[in-house]
Formats: C-alpha cells, structure tokens, sequence
C-alpha cells in the first residue's frame, strides 16, 4: 500500500493507473475506520481495478460548535484495516493541502440540503459537495463508494455528478450495523455504555415504521409520531428529526404509497447519531380503499 500525502502525487499516480487503463475506485473516509467502511472498500474492490482510499476529517463540514476538534482518530489502525483490504493508494492529505491560504470557493447543491440534517447543520452539504468535488479531481475515480447510513449526503453526491456532468459513477451501499442493529459510525466510539443501550432506540424505531407500513398505515404523521413516542422513552434520547419523505427529492409525503425514506436523527447525551430505512408502502387501487401491492424493503 501507498500513503500519499500531496494532491501533485495523487494525481501522478492517478494519471499512471488510467494510462494503463485501469478502473479506479475510490472511496472517501473521516478515518476511525470499521467494518462499515470496509464494507466500501471490498464493493469498490470488487467493481474496480485499483482502490483509491481517503483519510481526511474535512473542517468545511462541522459546524463551529460540532465535533471536529475532537473528531475520533486512529491513524495506526486505519493503516492496518487499509492494508489488509488490498488498498493501492492510502491518500492523506493535511487540511492546508485541501485548503491552501486563498482556498475560497465552493460548491452548493441547493434543495436536497433543505431538509434533513442539512436544516441542523447549516452549511454541512457545501462543505460535502467541495470536498468531495475536489477529491474527485483530485484520485480521478472512475466509480466512487459510499454508504446509505448517509442517505441524504449519497442524494446530494449523486446530484452534484449529475449536474456538473462529473465522469464518475457513484455506487451505494447498504447500511452495516452492529449485531444487536445499532448502524456502525465512528461516532459510536463517543457512547458511554448505558447510551450505548439507548442507542439502538433508532433501529427499533425505523423496525417499528417497517411493521407500520407494513401493516398498511398510510399516514405519515401517525408513523412518526409513534417513532418519536419510542424513542422518546430513552432518558438521554434529544430528537433532532424523525420524518418519512420522498425518497428522490427528500420533501415530506402526505400519504405513504409507493416507497418512501424515513429518516431520523437523535440526540444520545451528547453525540448525535444518524439512521434510515427505505420502505415499501402498501399501494392502494386509487377506485377502491384495497391494498393492491403489499411489498416491504428496508
Ligand atoms: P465517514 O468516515 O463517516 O465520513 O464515512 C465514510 C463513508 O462510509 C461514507 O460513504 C459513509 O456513508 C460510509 N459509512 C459510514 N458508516 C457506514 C455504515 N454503517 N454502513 C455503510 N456505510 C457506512
């Protein structure tokens, strides 16, 4: 495996490989690697000749009062999971290589941010969509890795390649969770052991919408607000979001038909952790008030 630490040798070696016409895939990281990660890595892997893996805690995309100064590391680690997954390139840029004195532009899709953790943490998806521009331009990746754990960054990715004509194809990933259900993230290192319980109150939560819809509910605030009602017994639980919503444009639905996302975002003391499902809700005969399609995903 190769470490890289400038964007000058990481487009060399970049250039080099789609010289010799080899597929290139890439998958961008925070570091505190898991198995979630890994996952990525072994789709890209798979689909691609060459596997590009990133490293770098971008700053554009935390808030001021958000965790970046404290961001979990484990460099040692992450070197060893990266060699053991048949990494080729290990970039690791410094933040005043991504970001030299003058750095002053950025790229902002604009609706798909409007909803979501984009309306907790303003400005959050800018700092995704540059980074992430620039990474592209950067390891020049015919196909780029990421997972559905972040439903909504995947949408905004998927719609800044598609509206800048960038040349990569972007692949997602199902969620990976812990055994008991709790969704991997780095942030879960944060968790005392007690949050840790309360945790797993967002899969049990986004279960519950699954047995809901299952079961034929259609109305979308009764599903929340029985959601919200779980997670709400969790004595270190503070609710950011909990919505079920269009699953391509992100706005809330009226009436769950067809599929749909739902979403949430919770408050465990002081970490905040992510989760969603995409479910299939039960289509109705628009002439009679029978189920036509009975269909579930998560
Ligand atoms: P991060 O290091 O948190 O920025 O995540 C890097 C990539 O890993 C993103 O594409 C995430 O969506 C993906 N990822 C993080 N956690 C998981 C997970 N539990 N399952 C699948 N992908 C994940």
């Amino acid at each position: 495996m190769n470490i890289i630490r400038t964007v000058r040798e990481m487009r060399e070696m970049s250039d080099a490989f789609r010289q010799a016409q080899e597929v290139i895939g890439f998958v961008p990281t925070m570091g505190f690697l898991h198995e979630g990660h890994l996952v990525l890595m072994r789709e890209a892997r798979r689909i691609c000749d060459r596997l590009v893996v990133s490293i770098f805690v971008n700053p554009t995309q935390f808030g001021k009062n958000e965790d970046f100064g404290r961001y979990p590391k484990d460099t040692e680690g992450d070197l060893t999971k990266c060699s053991q997954e048949a990494v080729d390139i290990l970039f690791l840029p410094s933040v005043e290589e991504i970001y030299p004195e003058g750095f002053q532009t950025r790229v902002q899709v604009l609706d798909l941010p409007r909803h979501l953790c984009g309306l907790s943490r303003p400005g959050h998806f800018d700092g995704v969509a540059t980074v992430v521009a620039k990474l592209f331009n950067i390891t020049k990746p015919h196909c780029a890795v990421f997972g559905q754990k972040d439903y909504q960054q995947l949408a905004v990715i998927s719609r800044m390649v598609s509206d800048l004509n960038l040349d990569v194809t972007i692949v997602g990933v199902p969620t990976v969770r812990e055994p008991d259900g709790l969704a991997m993230s780095s942030r879960n290192s944060y968790l005392s052991l007690g949050e840790r319980q309360e945790a797993l109150c967002l899969k049990r939560a986004l279960d519950l919408a699954g047995e809901l819809v299952a079961g034929g509910e259609g109305d979308p605030l009764t599903v929340q607000r029985a959601m919200e009602a779980l997670v709400s017994e969790m004595p270190s639980a503070r609710i950011d979001y909990i919505r079920v919503c269009d699953p391509v444009t992100l706005d809330p639905v009226t009436r769950i038909e067809g599929e749909v996302l739902v979403a949430l975002a919770v408050h465990i003391g002081k970490t905040r952790l992510i989760d969603n499902a995409v479910l299939s809700g039960v289509r109705r005969d628009p002439r009679s008030t029978r189920p036509t399609d009975e269909r579930r995903t998560s």
